[in-house]
């Protein structure tokens, strides 16, 4: 049976030229237990921001903070135990995709080799407060195995299906996407390498100055969505999709 792949909102923001954004985690399903991919605000966030967050970045994202939207309470609420989430895979360790760590605090976080050693090195980026509770890291070197023709890293969770992290260097040091496996075909998670479907479809959309000024290398940045673009038109048999933009879930 392969790995059932529910799709979870855990939190709202706002940024300049996006507008609404969301934060799209994956919650993974196997026989073998349940692996989370991002994660979102964590519960003690969203109960008390001001502990955890400066005023100025809660305003500067109007940061909506909602318990209800938390991983750990959507998986409560899908009647499944919150103690089999054993592994989150996180495509890079900004504070609105790390957060949600703190509520799995025995689960191995999954990281590529460069993204850890970046977070390690003390990076000024990272919240300390979101790895307080010192989680197990296990980081992903360069390998030889590519997927579809791209680099690619196979995560190790002993899942049904096949994963792997995908470099999408530039946003930080070492994002990375993640591939997996569907009943037909493939998804690949893009996290922030791109912040709105539109900007795949559109020359110079005015995200694009967001994500300069987000970028940790804005000219590896480029390259990656090029390459990504590359990859959207001659693999449109694979669902790409990013981890703010709320299109997934305008309907649900
Ligand atoms: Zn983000």
């Amino acid at each position: 049976m392969m790995t059932t792949i529910h799709h979870l909102n855990c939190g709202t923001l706002r940024s300049p030229f996006i507008g609404k954004a969301i934060c799209h985690c994956l919650l993974l399903e196997d026989k073998n237990g349940l692996a989370l991919v991002d994660t979102g605000f964590g519960v003690a966030e969203t109960r008390n921001p001001v502990q955890y967050f400066t005023e100025e970045l809660i305003d500067f994202f109007a940061i909506e903070f909602d318990e209800d939207h938390t991983a750990l309470r959507q998986i409560e609420r899908m009647g499944l135990n919150t103690k089999n989430v054993k592994h989150c895979i996180i495509t890079h360790l900004d504070f609105d995709h790390a957060g949600g760590l703190a509520d799995f605090p025995d689960a191995t976080v999954h990281v590529s080799r460069e993204e850890y050693d970046s977070f390690k090195n003390g990076n000024p980026r990272y919240l300390a407060s979101q790895f307080a509770h010192k989680p197990k890291f296990k980081s992903y070197d360069q390998s030889n195995t590519s997927w579809f023709g791209l680099p690619a890293r196979k995560i190790e969770i002993g899942f049904e299906t096949d994963i792997f992290l995908i470099p999408l260097f530039g946003h930080t040091t070492g994002q990375c996407g993640v591939a997996i496996e569907k009943a037909e075909g493939w998804l690949l998670y893009a996290a922030d390498a791109f912040y709105s479907t539109a900007e795949l479809k559109t020359d110079n959309h005015p995200v694009t100055r967001t994500a300069a000024a987000a970028a940790e290398n804005d000219s590896l940045r480029l390259r990656t969505f090029q390459s990504l673009l590359e990859f959207s038109t001659s693999h449109p048999e694979v669902e790409i999709f990013c981890y703010h933009d709320p299109v997934y879930f305008n309907n649900t």
